[in-house]
């Protein structure tokens, strides 16, 4: 392969960063910290673009935006390639409590969600604590029923464990004759909005509407079911699905100075919910990972390697833009020096961990001394580089987690709320200034950081 021979340095002899190398990167840490650019060019994506839904008008301006503002910040390289997927259009959503106490409730269809018949749906709530509680249930309980899931998260630890009920709970609710799902929202908040979220039907099982209602409506609902009389749901949902679309993952690279083909690939996901203008999900790792990459060529600290910024197309509806690049790109793996996604919010960085071959952890450990400064822990290597680059990493992609704060991630997350007015610059240019130190070392690093076959066998679980 032409790649392996001009790969870089493949030795196991011991390699470190030199003295000014440390010089350099500690620079970046510290100037990069107190440069606006990530909080400058979330405020003009929010701002000029606002809600990009993938497969909306807003996915297409988004695109476009992202092409435009790389050529802006004087990216070397700027390309796309084409993502596709099938579409979901967001329709009216209304439901209201029609006994024995009317009144109206938030709520908000989930991504893929099918629409209720034009007169709206009418039946009795049935409440389960979770999807694993309505797994357990007797289909008698479920027949004709709308199933509740009243699975709260407690704190942002809790995704994992809730987020199952939103993804599968109608296929579950279904087998057991329900009409419709409505669950509590999956997030931390107490605000009176509903969490939007994709879920997804299993083949073969009728297909009933999916929605969430706020986390402030699934307590007052709670207390009327406690009551002990049947409480009557009406749902007017008109979304559908809308074909297949194509969209684009939009590229930026800065061309390394020495070895150009191996790469440095961080990155964030372009798409967002439709209800706010995605500033934390994921905006923030959109200007992050770009005014990470542009630091470094606006100060003229040219790596060896280059730095590529892919912003991903369709992260929201399933991982669309990730698949998409890994099959565009599975024969080059080795060109990867390392891949980071940003996608928790606007930080700051907490802790870094890495997927490198065992040859190159004294670098990891360089890199970890100019980070720590900024209130970064190390962690162990078997990193998760984020949700579009996870199946890059599967396939022996080197990787980092560079984790971030998302304390505060599950109050905003797929609401109307989630927009610029919460970032605080202090926070994102943490953020910035840690990728722009992560993607410089790494792509100056002095060895090849192993991705291949044989890193993908060192992968644990
Ligand atoms: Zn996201």
């Amino acid at each position: 392969m032409a790649f392996a021979a001009a790969a870089s340095d493949k030795t196991t002899t011991a390699s470190v960063f030199t003295e000014k190398e440390m010089q350099t990167a500690a620079w970046i840490r510290d100037a990069a910290r107190s440069d606006n650019l990530s909080y400058k060019i979330l405020e003009s994506l929010t701002t000029e673009v606002g809600p990009r839904m993938a497969g909306s008008p807003g996915d297409a301006r988004a695109v476009a935006w992202a092409e435009a503002k790389f050529r802006e910040l004087g990216f070397d390289k700027v390309w796309k390639e084409p993502v596709s997927f099938p579409s979901w259009k967001r329709g009216h959503e209304k439901a209201e409590i029609v006994a024995p106490f009317p009144q109206p409730l938030l709520i908000t269809a989930l991504g893929n969600s099918v629409a209720t018949p034009a007169e709206g749906l009418t039946a009795d709530l049935v409440e389960f604590a979770s999807l694993k509680e309505l797994s357990l249930a007797p289909a008698d309980k479920v027949r004709g029923k709308i199933v509740f899931i009243n699975h709260k998260m407690q704190s942002s630890n809790d995704y994992g464990l809730v987020v199952p009920g939103r993804s599968a709970g109608a296929s579950e609710a279904a087998r057991k004759g329900a009409v419709a799902i409505v669950i509590r929202s999956v997030g931390t908040d107490s605000h009176r909005f509903p969490h939007t979220g994709v879920m997804r039907y299993e083949d073969g099982v009728a297909q009933i509407p999916a929605a969430a209602m706020s986390n402030s409506d699934a307590d007052m609902v709670a207390r009327m079911i406690k009551r002990g009389k049947p409480v009557s749901l009406k749902l007017d949902i008109g979304a559908a699905a809308t074909g297949s679309y194509t969209s684009y993952n939009v590229i930026g690279e800065i061309t390394g100075s020495e070895l150009p083909n191996e790469y440095v690939l961080i990155g964030g996901h372009l798409d967002s919910w439709d209800l706010g203008t995605g500033a934390i999900d994921d905006g923030a790792g959109c200007a992050i990972s770009m005014a990470a990459a542009e630091f470094i060529k606006r100060n003229g600290i040219k790596p060896k390697r280059s730095i590529r910024v892919v912003l991903f197309a369709n992260e929201e509806q399933g991982l669309f833009g990730g698949k998409a690049y890994l099959a565009a790109h599975q024969a080059q793996i080795p060109q990867i020096q390392a891949a980071a996604e940003a996608d928790l919010g606007q930080g700051p960085v907490t802790k870094m961990s890495s997927f490198v071959r065992t040859e190159a952890l004294p670098l990891v450990k360089q890199m970890h001394t100019v980070l720590a400064p900024l209130g970064i822990e190390p962690g162990d290597n078997n990193a998760f580089p984020g949700p579009d680059m996870g199946d890059l990493r599967v396939a022996g992609a080197a990787s980092f987690g560079l984790s971030l704060k998302a304390d505060d991630y599950f109050d905003l997350h797929h609401t109307p709320d989630d927009t610029f007015d919460k970032i605080e610059p202090a926070r994102i240019n943490q953020a910035a200034a840690t990728y722009a130190v992560f993607a410089w070392m790494a792509a100056q690093a002095p060895l090849h950081f192993g991705s291949g076959p044989e890193l993908a066998k060192t992968m644990k679980k």
